[in-house]
């Protein structure tokens, strides 16, 4: 039987990657006698209500295929594969489980060829303790559960959140040297493809395709059950902390923040604002984004769901081989808008892609008109990075002076955004122009006061009081600190343990 449905979705992955793709959605719905499970299609919640998601039934996930397989280690057995009713553990499995095999069958087609991080398998444990809250470490994803307001929270229970969590371990698979670098913008780009994993993964499920052009009377770029993203995750912040989270969904990718260099902005800030918090700077990506892929639809003869579908998965192919052949710098955003303008430029010149997502990126300030323009002109060359990215999986190190913090050592050694820019380009300023990009030592220095300003950073040894941040809301069932301080040889370094996704300890 196991054998017979691990068939079956290999035929369906081929199928896909062909582009046969209308063999590949007619499975989504209808009422099958066997071989199908219950799932949210992207949200439990619906709106500013912890309720109100929609029911789906979908093939029974088979977690161990290529590419990008998942395991799932707690619980550490799968209950039956039926269809279960929403409100129990045996549903929350089967939601999780068909969101993590989508997201991998929808990433694995964009990266062929390439491994997680972690190895072979990306373990993941559906309940890791009490709080509201998602990691991804290189061990593998942990999600949680919490009481909101009398209601028992899981984010494993959110595809939104699945997806998001994949998307980091994903990213992480082909730009390991991400996850070290000490730049506030590098980590905020890390959030913004968590949050265009969930969107463009949601789109690969033909009822929510339909839905959300319902929704929008075919535009886009309207806020919309696409747009906003884990509306019960959201909740439930919101009962403690409510300006912590949008008044509907924990972030909308339809939204009008402009980019800043975030050195420039506060440490924390209610969601109406920008903060240099990496969820709350990385709107400004996800929001460029969003627009350019309602721009894409927009320019598409039928703009139906099928033209929807095939928009998804040329963004994410966009997406990728743009990150591919972007310098981590600490302008990292405007080298990826940029490498995603020459490659829409080289690759998909006949659909025309170029100008909504250079129009998406202008408006929101990731790139200032001129640099925008002067990118396609570089577009061949940065295409042909893109297929053949070469670059090392490390970042270059840099001697950070600490002494004036109390640590106990003088100076510690970071990995910085510092690779050679293979474009000339930055943010926009807010008149004309780019705004001044920060040298990578100074983008490493302001990370550094960042994360001890937040107090997620593990200090051992002597120098644990004096630097200490103290958050009165850190859980205590488990570490939340995103950063330590390692002794590698002679050097302390610092590494990161872990992304942290949640918002709930402001
Ligand atoms: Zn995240």
């Amino acid at each position: 039987m196991a054998k017979k449905r691990s068939k079956r979705a290999a035929k369906k992955s081929a199928a896909r990657s062909s582009g046969r793709k209308a063999r590949a959605v007619s499975t989504e719905r209808g009422a099958q006698p066997r071989g199908v499970i219950n799932g949210w299609e992207d949200d439990p919640g619906a709106g500013a209500q912890p309720s109100g998601g929609q029911v789906l039934q979908r093939p029974v996930p088979v977690l161990r295929d290529q590419p990008f397989p998942t395991r799932i280690v707690n619980p550490s057995s799968a209950p039956e594969a039926k269809p279960h009713p929403p409100g129990t553990a045996e549903f929350r499995y089967w939601v999780a489980a068909e969101a993590l095999r989508r997201g991998s069958d929808f990433w694995g087609a964009l990266v062929p060829g390439t491994s997680w991080e972690v190895g072979a398998i990306l373990p993941v444990d559906l309940d890791f303790g009490v709080d509201l809250n998602a990691f991804y470490d290189r061990e593998g994803l942990k999600f949680f559960h919490a009481s909101a307001a009398g209601r028992t929270v899981f984010s494993g229970e959110s595809p939104d959140i699945v997806c998001h969590e994949l998307g980091h371990a994903l990213l992480d698979s082909f730009k390991p040297q991400l996850f070290d670098a000490a730049s506030i913008e590098v980590g905020a780009f890390h959030e913004s493809f968590g949050d265009m994993s969930a969107i463009l993964s949601a789109l690969q499920l033909s009822s929510v395709r339909e839905g959300v052009l319902a929704e929008t009377g075919g535009v886009l770029r309207r806020s919309s059950r696409l747009s906003r993203l884990a509306e019960q995750l959201g909740w439930a912040i919101r009962q403690s902390v409510p300006s912590a989270v949008e008044s509907d969904c924990l972030r909308n990718a339809v939204n009008t923040f402009f980019y800043r260099d975030p050195d420039t902005l506060p440490t924390t800030a209610p969601a109406t604002s920008l903060s240099s918090e990496a969820h709350s700077f990385s709107r400004v990506f996800t929001g460029a984004f969003f627009e350019g892929l309602a721009g894409m639809l927009a320019t598409t003869a039928s703009r139906d769901e099928r033209a929807l579908l095939q928009v998804s998965q040329d963004m994410g192919a966009i997406l990728v081989q743009g990150i591919r052949a972007a310098s981590v710098v600490p302008t990292f955003m405007s080298q990826v808008a940029a490498s995603m303008l020459a490659v829409a430029a080289a690759r998909f010149s006949a659909q025309g892609y170029e100008a909504p997502l250079r129009s998406g990126f202008v408006r929101h300030g990731i790139l200032p008109p001129s640099m925008a323009v002067a990118a396609t002109h570089a577009s061949a060359r940065i295409a042909a990075l893109a297929a053949t990215p070469s670059q090392s999986k490390t970042l270059p190190t840099l001697q950070l002076s600490v002494a004036e913090y109390g640590l106990g050592v003088p100076s510690i050694v970071v990995y910085a955004a510092a690779e050679p820019k293979r474009l000339q380009v930055a943010g926009a300023a807010l008149a004309v122009g780019a705004a001044p990009s920060p040298g990578e030592d100074q983008a490493a220095k302001s990370f550094f006061e960042d994360l001890l300003r937040r107090g997620r950073l593990k200090i051992p040894g002597a120098g644990k009081g004096a630097a200490a941040t103290l958050r009165a809301a850190a859980p205590q069932t488990h570490e939340t600190h995103t950063h330590e301080l390692r002794r590698e040889g002679k050097h302390m370094v610092l590494r990161r343990v872990r992304i942290d996704c949640g918002l709930a300890h402001h």
